[in-house]
């Protein structure tokens, strides 16, 4: 069980899946791998290739990614980040400082703003002192090339449009009073990249037309850059090695479910819960007829136990899990939260269909960076966590 969950993950974020994102078809990729251990377990499928195609429009940066501050190149994914929504932009500038000081002195920042920028970056640094008018001038950003903002934790993003200018987040402390920074970034919009969710299922002996569905999402941000790739372990390759897990339990004759039971892994969740929302739109089977659906999404860790989103919707399953879990003593605390538009349960949940959403919480606080990696991704309470679903996974089948 842990050995075949550690062999997904490891998989999963490798440098060839390439961040599971939209450069070189990595989400594609994943997804063959996720129907070919579907087909390894006998699951049927729907469509008969287990995929459910769609498309969107999403940007991209397959190529150049560079930032050069006085001389010294910077490291992507470690020390910057190109703001998700960036153009195609280059060229070397002199940078002007935007920081609380500027701000609080009410005659200084007027006169700041009456600048010519059009051949500048400008450079936030925002301590949380004066985040609104620092906020105001990242939004406008005054005509300059670009904007530089200083953070002490770097998490990229996904984006469907380009913005007409650059910005940068970059980590204050790989940044000195800087003189001249120049860039060079190469976007790509891919105006109707065609991806898929993977779904298989195992029939019910007893309710075939009833259904117990197991979902996470495959995805992740793909690649910044031609030599940047981030991982996803947590987020959400550890989903998919709980699906995996689940399909393969449930697939085995000793485990045969009286309720069908279906498995769908997610494509476009970073985009913004597209292949969720594409499957509400465009169900297999009515929605009526799924008995319960539980999302499994950054499973990788638990020392702090679980968060269960619409626990307070879904009081009666919620407090059968909480119960199962005290009397087995499986992870450390099941805490009950309310809805939330933060995953794939989401477009059930708001079509009527009774959906919850498990994560895991503690241990290691990568997320959205390039440190969210297989090699420090612990699965700790990976073994009690599955336990906890196939336990509640019985009382569901009853
Ligand atoms: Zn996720």
């Amino acid at each position: 069980m842990y050995n075949y969950a550690r062999q997904i993950v490891d998989t999963l974020a490798s440098e060839s899946m390439h961040g599971r994102g939209y450069v070189n078809g990595g989400d594609s990729i994943a997804a063959n791998y996720l129907r070919s251990e579907f087909n390894k377990f006998g699951l049927k499928s729907f469509t008969g290739d287990y995929y459910q195609r769609f498309s969107f429009p999403v940007n991209t940066f397959p190529g150049r990614m560079s930032l050069n501050v006085d001389g010294k190149e910077l490291a992507p994914g470690k020390d910057y980040i190109a703001f998700h929504w960036n153009p195609t932009a280059s060229g070397k500038y002199a940078t002007v400082l935007a920081d609380d000081k500027l701000v609080q002195n009410k005659r200084k920042f007027k006169k700041f703003r009456r600048q010519n920028f059009s051949n500048k970056i400008i450079i936030v640094n925002d301590t949380g002192k004066q985040t609104t008018e620092l906020y105001d001038l990242l939004g406008n950003s005054l005509n300059a090339k670009a904007i530089i903002s200083l953070q002490n934790k770097l998490t990229w993003s996904v984006a469907q449009k380009q913005n007409d200018r650059s910005l940068f987040e970059v980590v204050r402390t790989s940044i000195h009073d800087p003189k001249e920074i120049s860039f060079d970034v190469e976007a790509e919009i891919l105006p109707a990249h065609k991806t898929q969710n993977v779904i298989g299922y195992v029939q019910g002996s007893e309710y075939p037309d009833s259904f117990i569905v197991y979902t996470a999402h495959y995805d992740h941000l793909g690649q910044m850059g031609d030599k940047t790739y981030f991982p996803g372990a947590n987020d959400n390759a550890s989903g998919c090695a709980m699906l995996l897990n689940l399909a393969k339990y449930y697939s085995s004759p000793e485990h045969h479910p009286n309720y069908s039971i279906v498995f769908i892994a997610f494509c476009g969740e970073e985009v913004g819960l597209l292949g969720s929302n594409y499957y509400c739109e465009h169900p297999f089977f009515p929605m009526k007829n799924i008995r319960f659906l539980l999302n499994m999404d950054i499973m990788g860790t638990g020392e702090e136990g679980i968060t269960v989103v619409n626990g307070t919707l879904f009081k009666k399953e919620f407090d059968k899990l909480k119960e199962i879990n005290t009397q087995n003593n499986y992870i450390k605390d099941v805490k009950i939260r309310g809805k939330a538009a933060n995953s794939d349960h989401y477009f059930f949940s708001e079509k009527g269909v009774r959906a919850c959403f498990m994560y895991t919480m503690g241990g290691i606080k990568a997320y959205h960076d390039i440190y969210d990696r297989a090699e420090t991704l612990p699965l700790n309470e990976f073994e009690n966590l599955f336990k906890l679903i196939t336990d509640f996974g019985d009382y569901l089948q009853h």
